[in-house]
């Protein structure tokens, strides 16, 4: 039902048939949208211009009112409803069908002029900025309808909407009417249909809107999904102070908590929560009390100024209560809910299961798990993996915390720690590595600056405010309503606790209590909490494949082994030869001009790869550990500047006219396919011969001490099972050697990197001499693909705009093409030998798609760097629950 009427549409029908009060109204599908994006206009009256007339009518019909009518009004909204929830992206029109006519009716009708005055000017605002084109596209233009309101408010001495007399709105009405037909040369429409129409193709249009398409692109929404239209009745919160607008959820989205919350505003209609205009109050009165201590004001100013509705509307807030129960219980999810209260009668507007940050949501499935009210599979299920990656990150050190200045306080909206350099606004977010976007209130035009940003701080709005909600949905560190700031985006400055900040200024946000920082404020590694180990166990209890890391260093093992990796699936040898003394030995090896003088150069580096390779194999004990053999073409090694390479001639006693010669040599057209991996190995054999040693000796030195090491030798780059043989009988015979040196034997195993095409493809030869495969998929990738991932930044982003890949293929595994490779190359290698060990430790290893895949085609284990290790797991354990 999702995809036909989207997730609005059919949460909206759905409401209904469990008997929660909702407007009525009917739901033009996402079928609709698609013939629109591919045939126009014409097409779609021509199909649906009799179904539309007929569903008025029944409007018409349930709520006892005329479309069109003078006396008896029906006025309607026109809302977006995309498959899935796509928060202020598509624009909704509220009071559509009114007119000069109509407002008179309802003027009578109601009794209340005022009210029915402000419905006008708020259409006619959101039909003019939505329909009509009239919505300022750059920043520093102002809204023409703002401008108008600003300029009244100003002549009349007043602050707020809610003090616009009749004449205020009626003179506000007629001067936007004005300039609608000065700005776009036309008329505003009168005609109930026209409007109706007009409203329809605008929402069809929307889905192709720059911040829609960002929206999509950030969440990997095709655009084939379309979006569907919901006509509906209105239901107003603007009627007088016994009515109202919310936003409610069924549970905490930023914490998890179980704790019915949300905000509204008495005599408002539609987008005034949201929009951060007029600061909401709190809907129950527990969190009335928590949001007044935040804020630092007082019970008596609360209880008279800000009351919750608990206070204010009790039967209304008693219904509510029952509803949002009744709603959470049918859906099994958190919900978000929106409601109207219209002269003390409730009415639902929307209900969909909340945004959350990745730590409400881990709580809220184990809660729910607790509260069986969902099974393993289903809490399970509910994590979405990446989101995890918002746990594991760092907060602040309550030690650097303790002497930190406080500037500023808002809204805990979005927890975490945010440090960084102050923008104002989000097209700028990119001025600087680190920055913290400082806005009044942020609008769905910000969202890709949004993205950018460490944190968001915003000086109005509530907790379900637009910077809170996308905040939350991206795990980003959000603080708003920091009431105390002054913004001045003119000077590009913010003044708060009597300083001034301007542009480019460091602060840091609390995301968890609301607190703002002067100055850079020390993180500290996050903890896992015991949620989140529940979720890991349920992870490996429904996982068929494990999940190992790629790590260099002792410390990021250890790290990797407390999220529960189950060995290393790639450790990299190069960077061991960087270090300090390391290399200059290895520059010696290099520059060597015999087989002789490499080995001298060698001997120097043994010891200090063997010292490394204990402290990896110790840190991983218990567990395999693949290491693989060097990698990068040499050059990478040798100084290419002038005045280091004249130091290194110094230091080595020779000419630099010798070492200009030696990196000269070394220089090669396309290093990515040129002398490196095993090539190095077979070249120069005695490096093979001493990576190995050192590999076996620490190995053996840690059977010394009683510790379990498992080493497995990777030969990288591999194309031909006669370099694996080469390199295989270097392997062994040096083992061999050192066994009988110390007298006493250990296990391990040889095996390869497979990342060279023609590897996969005569896999069944390779598996011969292979213990174990690794699917190197970066450079499986690059050479299936065709493009070096150091040289694809100069295309890639127009591939993926124009639509010619769908996804960055170094990101999110090639199925189609890399892995077909990979699914033959597994069935081949298994088809000489049935046990052969199969893993990948490409990038792709941590990212949940890819690992959907490496399951399917039935890899033994994933492996990713070591804060992605969670996400694999849970992901693999996922994609175990699919699959079956
Ligand atoms: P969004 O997807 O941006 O939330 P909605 O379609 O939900 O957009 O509408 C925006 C606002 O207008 C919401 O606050 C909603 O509750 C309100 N609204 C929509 N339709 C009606 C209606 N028929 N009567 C009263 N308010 C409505
Ligand atoms: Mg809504
Ligand atoms: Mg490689």
């Amino acid at each position: 039902m999702k995809n036909l009427l989207g997730g609005k549409g059919a949460n909206l029908a759905e409401m209904n048939l469990i008997g929660v009060p909702v407007p009525p109204g009917f739901t033009i599908t996402t079928e609709v949208c698609t013939i629109f994006n591919e045939k126009g206009q014409k097409a779609v009256t021509d199909l649906i211009l009799n179904d539309v007339q007929k569903s008025v009518a029944h409007i018409e019909k349930l709520t006892g009112t005329q479309f069109g009518s003078k006396e008896n009004p029906c006025l309607v909204s026109v809302r977006s409803g995309a498959r899935a929830s796509m928060p202020g992206m598509m624009d909704t029109i509220l009071n559509l069908g009114i007119n000069d006519d109509a407002v008179e009716g309802i003027a009578k009708k109601t009794n209340n002029p005022r009210f029915a005055w402000d419905s006008y000017r708020r259409f006619v605002q959101m039909y003019g900025d939505v329909v009509l084109g009239l919505k300022p596209h750059s920043k520093e233009d102002i809204d023409p309808f703002e401008e108008i309101i600003e300029q009244i408010k100003e002549e009349r001495g007043i602050k707020q909407d809610t003090e616009f007399t009749v004449a205020d709105l009626q003179s506000l009405v007629t001067k936007f009417k004005d300039a609608v037909l000065q700005k776009t040369g036309k008329k505003f429409p009168t005609d109930p249909w026209e409007q109706l129409w007009g409203a329809i193709f605008a929402v069809f249009d929307s889905w192709m809107n720059e911040r829609a398409i960002i929206y999509r692109k950030l969440n990997n929404i095709p655009a084939e999904w379309g979006t569907a239209v919901n006509v509906q009745a209105m239901v107003f919160g603007n009627m007088g102070n016994n009515s109202a607008t919310g936003v409610a959820f069924t549970r905490d989205a930023s914490t998890g908590e179980n704790i019915f919350n949300g905000e509204y505003l008495i005599n408002a209609q539609g987008e005034d929560v949201v929009a951060g205009i007029r600061t909401p109050q709190e809907i129950t009165l527990e969190g009335s009390r928590r949001w007044a201590k935040l804020q630092g004001v007082s019970e008596e100013t609360r209880a008279a100024k800000y009351p919750s509705l608990e206070e204010t509307m009790p039967e209304a807030y008693a219904q509510l209560m029952e509803i949002q129960h009744k709603l959470e219980n049918h859906n099994r999810d958190m919900q978000d809910l929106e409601f109207t209260i219209q002269n003390g009668k409730l009415w639902l507007l929307q209900t969909r299961n909340g945004k959350r940050t990745g730590a409400a949501m881990v709580k809220m499935a184990v809660d729910m798990l607790n509260e069986n009210f969902i099974d393993e599979k289903t809490a399970l299920l509910r994590i979405e993996p990446n989101k995890l990656d918002e746990l594991l990150h760092p907060v602040f050190d309550p030690e650097a915390l303790h002497s930190a200045t406080v500037i500023a306080k808002g809204l805990p909206a979005s927890p975490g720690a945010a440090t960084g350099q102050i923008v104002f606004f989000a097209d700028e977010a990119n001025k600087f590595e680190r920055s913290v976007l400082v806005r009044i209130e942020t609008s769905p035009e910000d969202l890709e600056g949004m993205v950018l940003a460490q944190g968001i701080l915003t000086a109005r709005g509530g907790m379900t405010s637009h910077a809170a909600v996308v905040a939350r949905g991206m795990g980003k560190c959000c603080v708003s309503g920091a009431g105390s700031l002054r913004i001045d985006y003119k000077a590009r400055t913010v003044e708060t606790s009597g300083k001034v900040f301007s542009e480019g200024d460091w602060i840091s946000l609390n995301g968890s209590t609301g607190e703002v920082f002067e100055g850079k404020v020390k993180t500290k590694e996050a903890s896992i909490d015991k949620d989140f180990a529940k979720i890991m166990e349920l992870s490996d209890k429904y996982t068929r494949m494990y999940v190992r890391t790629n790590a260099d260093t002792p410390k990021d093992a250890r790290i990797a082994r407390n999220f529960g990796a189950k060995g290393i699936g790639l450790c990299r040898t190069e960077h061991m030869f960087f270090e300090g003394e390391r290399i200059k030995a290895m520059r010696e090896m290099i520059l060597a001009s015999d087989s002789e003088g490499r080995k001298k150069a060698l001997k120097k580096l043994l010891p200090y790869q063997r010292n490394d390779f204990e402290g990896i194999l110790e840190a991983m004990a218990g567990f395999g550990v693949t290491i693989r053999l060097l990698d990068p073409p040499l050059h990478e090694f040798v100084p290419h500047q002038q005045a280091t390479q004249k130091e290194l001639a110094e230091e080595m006693g020779i000419s630099l006219e010798q070492i200009k010669i030696k990196v000269a040599e070394l220089e090669e057209f396309n290093p990515m396919l040129g002398h490196r991996g095993c090539r190095l190995g077979i070249s120069y054999p005695e490096i093979t011969e001493m990576q190995s040693r050192a590999i076996i000796e620490a190995a053996l030195n840690l059977k010394a001490k009683g510790i379990d090491a498992r080493p497995e030798i990777m030969v990288p780059l591999v194309g031909t099972v006669a370099e694996l043989k080469h390199q295989k009988d270097i392997i062994l015979a040096t083992a061999e050697k050192v066994f009988a040196e110390r007298g006493t034997r250990i296990d391990f195993l040889v095996g390869t990197m497979i990342e060279v095409p023609r590897a996969a493809l005569t896999a069944e030869g390779i598996a011969k001499e292979a213990d174990f495969f690794s699917f190197g998929t970066n450079d499986l990738t690059q050479m299936t693909m065709g493009f070096s991932r150091d040289d694809a930044g100069k295309f890639l982003p127009t591939y993926l705009e124009q639509g010619i890949l769908k996804q960055d293929p170094f990101q999110v595994l090639d199925q189609h093409g890399v892995g077909l490779l990979i699914d033959l190359a597994v069935t081949k290698g298994r088809s000489t030998k049935p046990n052969l060990k199969v893993g990948i430790c490409g990038e792709h290893g941590g990212e949940p798609s890819s690992v959907e895949f490496c399951n399917r085609v039935g890899l033994d284990y994933v492996s990713c760097s070591p804060f992605r290790v969670p996400i694999a797991r849970l992901a693999a354990a996922q994609a175990n629950l699919k699959k079956n």
